[in-house]
């Protein structure tokens, strides 16, 4: 028996350790999340809120009004999603503005905006045309400046970086039509010729954005294996491919519900030369680079989704004041106000995680890899609920388009909010879906636990390692543990500056940060490894610190809007709603750890599976 219990299977055990493997263990720095599920409440690393300098917000302000007129003039997002294409000028244009080289230093040729400056651009763009984002966030956000500026050598970095600033567009290339969430099943090859000088890549990437038109990829392929402690270990190895390369073709180009005007991909390598130097962050890195380089893309999402998502309170605002039914207008009727509350308070939270996670990046003075997957799922699940809500705020134009809804005439608002629905539906996938999220952030939350139980797991680990265990694991619980259960006092010091109405929710998220961390310790407990497992339970504890983080980002950042001179009166009820419907949430998750349907859901889903509900589908077209 390993870290990975006895009731996981060998190709599951396969998939494991080649995450496993990749994982980056270390913690060099603080994190607020990691903290959480230790049962430490780390007030210092998310108050007082980050802020922009004015001289870094006077060059994102700049950039962003030419960025605004370009949209405004030159491209128009109903006709992107109407013809699927960007148009050729706009591209042109964004070239010669070097939105291609938003992150990239000016020493290669870059804009060297900030991360926060980056993050406002796309969700500047992503408030008016989803695919025009996607073009330029799969770029640069996951395609091969990002990974080239974490890992490349000086050579690739000269070599490649300036031409972003030219006419050079990039994709990442790491699914395939057997490997989506589990990398380890990729079959793409990547063999050693000429003593090793070339690789020969053989195989498909499946949905690389940008693909169709991409002059670089970044490709994850299989290098042969090594042997590492006795045992065959998978290499998967990031290579720089250029798409002139003979052999290289585009299958076919994707079309999906949304983001229609993205160039998106199946591509096929036949025996595709690539030299040795084009290897990024070394032979068998590759798996590790593209996790990396995915974590900091998870950035981007959550700026993009919020500026979608104030779009759509924007049009539900404004609609719920002018749309006149039963004697007044839907917003004063209270099922619209509910929903329109909600969005508000919503958006608050996510702006608030957004900039946390960004600004917390910027700064580099706390280790962000937890806060930005928790940020990309919370963000995009409530972007995927306030759009939803948006189109039942507009009623039948909700579901119409905006081209339909122009061409009726009659003074109508052709506000695309059925577009905005079908673009926003894929964030909960890309990038990690939420569920992968979940495993991720359960993963980390439980390494404290597993660094301590690990050599008692370890079948090859001796008496004497497990006697060790066992003594190191009860004189850190014997500490660690009773101070879960000290009483919470209020913050002191710390707690100056924050509106009274929130400081109650602020001593709530620090008593119930001790509960989490009691809670997933007795669930680990009883569970121990089956605990990664039990993906139902650990996504209530998973939910749980996402919402104490989300109550204590919104705390900080209304703080700090106050301070910044925005009016108490009107912002504190925004951010009380918020952390109040939360703490409804966080009660009735921590109930479920003890009173669910757990067991009898996987009973269920059993029998869906083996087919005995098929009279469930029954008188349907099939
Ligand atoms: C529009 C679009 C653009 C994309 N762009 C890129 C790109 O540029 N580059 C690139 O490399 N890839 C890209 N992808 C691929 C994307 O990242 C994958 O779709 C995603 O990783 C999920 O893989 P999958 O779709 O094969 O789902 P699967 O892995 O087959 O999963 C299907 C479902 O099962 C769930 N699931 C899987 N494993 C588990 C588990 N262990 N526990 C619980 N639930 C699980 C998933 O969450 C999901 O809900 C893109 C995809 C789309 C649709």
């Amino acid at each position: 028996m390993d870290m990975f219990g006895k009731n996981v299977g060998k190709e599951e055990r396969a998939s494991l350790e080649v995450a496993e493997a990749s994982r980056q263990t270390e913690w060099k720095q603080g994190s607020f999340l990691r903290g959480l599920y230790e049962g430490k409440f780390l007030w210092n690393l998310v108050y007082p809120f980050p802020e922009q300098t004015s001289e870094d917000k006077k060059k994102g302000d700049d950039y962003l009004a030419a960025i605004e007129k370009l949209l405004r003039e030159k491209l128009d997002p109903e006709q992107v999603d109407l013809t699927g294409e960007i148009p050729d000028e706009v591209i042109r244009k964004l070239f010669e503005m070097g939105a291609f080289a938003l992150k990239i230093p000016e020493s290669y040729g870059g804009l060297e905006l900030s991360k926060i400056n980056y993050g406002r651009v796309m969700h500047l763009i992503s408030s008016y045309c989803s695919s025009t984002a996607v073009l330029l966030s799969a770029h640069q956000s996951i395609g091969v400046p990002q990974p080239l500026l974490d890992f490349g050598t000086e050579e690739q970095k000269k070599k490649y970086l300036p031409r972003f600033r030219k006419d050079a567009i990039s994709g990442f290339a790491l699914t395939e039509p057997g490997a989506g969430s589990d990398p380890s099943r990729m079959t793409t090859t990547a063999t050693p010729i000429d003593d090793g000088k070339y690789f020969l890549l053989n195989g498909e990437k499946l949905w690389c954005t940008n693909g169709v038109i991409a002059d670089i990829l970044i490709v994850m392929a299989l290098t042969p294996p090594k042997v590492v402690h006795g045992k065959e270990r998978k290499q998967i190895t990031a290579f720089i491919v250029e798409t002139n390369t003979p052999g290289f073709e585009v299958e076919h180009r994707c079309e999906f519900m949304g983001i229609r005007g993205a160039k998106i991909g199946l591509l096929k390598f036949t025996n595709v030369k690539v030299p040795r130097e084009n290897i990024v962050a070394g032979e068998g890195e590759g798996l590790k680079l593209a996790l990396t380089t995915l974590n900091t893309g998870r950035l981007t999402m959550p700026a993009a989704v919020t500026g979608a998502c104030k779009y759509a309170l924007r049009v539900s605002r404004i609609w719920a004041a002018k749309r006149v039914q039963w004697g007044s207008p839907i917003g004063e009727h209270e099922a619209i106000a509910d929903k329109l509350a909600s969005m508000s308070a919503s958006v608050l939270a996510m702006e608030a995680m957004t900039w946390y996670v960004t600004h917390t990046a910027m700064r580099q003075h706390a280790d962000i890899r937890l806060e930005a997957a928790v940020a990309k799922k919370f963000c995009t699940e409530m972007c995927w609920d306030v759009t939803n809500e948006a189109l039942q705020i507009r009623g039948g134009r909700g579901y119409e388009t905006s081209k339909s809804l122009r061409e009726r005439g009659e003074g109508e608002d052709a506000y695309p909010i059925e577009r905005l629905v079908r673009d926003s539906r894929i964030n909960t996938i890309i990038e990690g879906t939420s569920e992968i999220m979940n495993l991720f952030i359960t993963r980390e939350a439980l390494d404290i636990h597993l660094k301590r139980m690990l050599p008692l797991f370890n079948p090859k680990a001796g008496l004497f390692a497990k006697l060790k265990a066992v003594f190191d694991m009860g004189v850190s619980y014997a500490f660690w543990y009773p101070r879960l259960w000290m009483p919470v006092l209020g913050f002191g010091k710390a707690e100056e500056g924050i509106p009274a109405t929130l400081k109650p929710h602020l001593l709530y998220a620090k008593r119930m940060t001790q509960r989490l961390a009691r809670s997933m310790f007795h669930s680990m407990m009883i569970f121990q490894q089956a605990m990664a497992k039990k993906e139902i339970l650990a996504a209530r504890f998973v939910e749980i610190g996402c919402d104490l983080f989300a109550i204590s980002v919104v705390c900080s950042y209304t703080s700090g809007k106050i301070k910044n001179g925005a009016s108490e009166e009107d912002l504190t009820p925004l951010a009380d709603l918020f952390c109040r419907t939360t703490r409804r949430r966080i009660a009735c998750r921590f109930h479920e750890v003890y009173y669910n349907q757990d067991g009898l859901k996987k009973a269920v889903s059993k029998k869906v599976l083996s087919g005995k509900y098929d009279w469930l589908e029954s008188d349907i077209m099939k």
